[in-house]
């Protein structure tokens, strides 16, 4: 870790790092129920802490398989030891993560994780499992990206978002439209023609909420898709019927049939919806890439990619977003000679030397600052006001961006 990473304000890893981390430890799989991750936070009682580990050691000698019993018995061990070392937990708390990564049995290779978090860890949390609990770590990074939520039927309505796991309803409303019994006096034709214009007007109004709620989140690429739902025909009418805003249209990911309307039916079609309710983070991620390899397609001077390229329109501050793989691994080494000249060189890790000669004077540069070029792009990213994505290579858009170089950017305006 460079100075520079260990000197941020709470003292913790941000956005970026974590996104990345998670990735990491997310295809981290125990051969057996011998992953630890414990949680804890703020201001809790490190002391505490290590008694409870010690205890939990005491408690997995109940385990039959000795390999298993070593292995939680040894990640635990680390834990205590780092518990110990450290006399007040970070001001956002710490995570930790540890157990066997090798994959041949009897032949352990225990790793430990420290995270402190860019936001608070709100509870104590501790389990022993075949995979690392992250649930916790990747609400943080839940940015303000949505999923919209749309249930109708011809007597209600509820216009909602689903952001990370929790549901917001924006707005609910109520029809006008009568029922199928007519007040006397009121001719058959005259009643159902009746019906039907309250109800284009309701479904008007749905759709000019839904507008109001939706369309500015969908213009900052932020609304990941849309699903509605509701009993009855009501839901298909909307949509057949065009009466979406286009844009809205086009985000639609699926339509659901429910037992209930109104506000009551929102969690039900989050439930219903579930299979094309896609991991948020995923969506994003190909959205980006897809935009990226649009602006490239239609050559309208939008995108870069390669690092010094990506690196050159971030420092003119035309970055819009930075896409850099998971798997994409370099790192910025900085060197000095003592006659004050600099040099600045992307390599990968394993060919990175110590000293270099100088171009200008031929003496020795020594290495000043080594970075995980994620790290340096972040901190460049916050700078400018650029986002940033840390693009999966477990979907195709991320394998096209590793197989582009790993590094690309979509760019607020034309720079060449
Ligand atoms: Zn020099």
């Amino acid at each position: 870790m460079t100075e520079e990473n260990q000197d941020q304000e709470n003292g913790g890893m941000n956005k970026y790092q974590l996104k990345k981390l998670i990735k990491e430890l997310e295809e981290i799989r125990g051969r057996n129920t011998e992953l630890v991750s414990l949680y804890i936070p703020a201001g809790y009682d490190m002391s505490k802490i290590s008694d409870f580990i010690t205890s939990e050691q005491s408690e997995a000698e109940n385990i039959k398989s000795k390999h298993t019993r070593t292995n939680v018995q040894d990640a635990l061990g680390k834990i205590g030891r780092k518990v110990s070392e450290e006399h007040t937990t970070p001001e956002n708390g710490v995570a930790f993560f540890a157990g066997n990564i090798s994959d041949t049995e009897g032949r352990p290779d225990i790793e430990i994780w420290e995270v402190v978090p860019p936001r608070p860890i709100e509870s104590r949390h501790y389990r022993c499992d075949k995979e690392f609990v992250l649930e916790p770590l990747k609400q943080m990074i839940i940015d303000d990206n949505i999923y919209g939520l749309i249930v109708c039927d011809k007597s209600k309505a509820a216009i909602g978002y689903l952001q990370g796991n929790s549901i917001n309803t924006v707005y609910t409303m109520e029809s006008n439209v009568p029922g199928k019994t007519r007040a006397g006096g009121q001719s058959a034709q005259r009643f159902s023609r009746l019906r039907k214009e309250m109800l284009k007007t309701f479904l008007g109004d749905i759709a000019e909420k839904a507008q109001k709620a939706f369309l500015d989140k969908a213009r900052e690429d932020k609304l990941l898709g849309i699903v509605v739902g509701g009993p009855g025909f009501v839901k298909d009418k909307l949509l057949d019927d065009d009466y979406l805003h286009k844009e809205l249209q086009d985000k639609v990911v699926a339509t659901k049939s429910l037992d209930t309307s109104g506000e009551a039916g929102l969690s039900q079609l989050v439930e219903k919806a579930k299979e094309s309710i896609e991991d948020s983070q995923a969506v994003i991620e190909k959205q980006k890439v897809n935009k990226f390899f649009k602006n490239l397609k239609e050559e309208n001077g939008k995108s870069e990619y390669g690092l010094e390229q990506v690196m050159k329109a971030m420092k003119m501050g035309a970055v819009e977003t930075v896409l850099i793989s998971e798997d994409f691994s370099q790192y910025q080494a900085k060197y000095e000679c003592e006659n004050g000249h600099e040099k600045t060189v992307y390599e990968r890790e394993p060919q990175i030397d110590d000293s270099i000669e100088c171009d200008d004077c031929s003496e020795e540069m020594e290495l000043e600052e080594l970075s995980d070029i994620v790290d340096v792009f972040a901190e460049k990213a916050e700078e400018m006001s650029s986002d940033m994505e840390i693009i999966g290579t477990d979907h195709e858009e991320g394998k096209r961006l590793m197989n582009m170089g790993g590094i690309a950017a979509i760019l607020r305006y034309r720079i060449r």
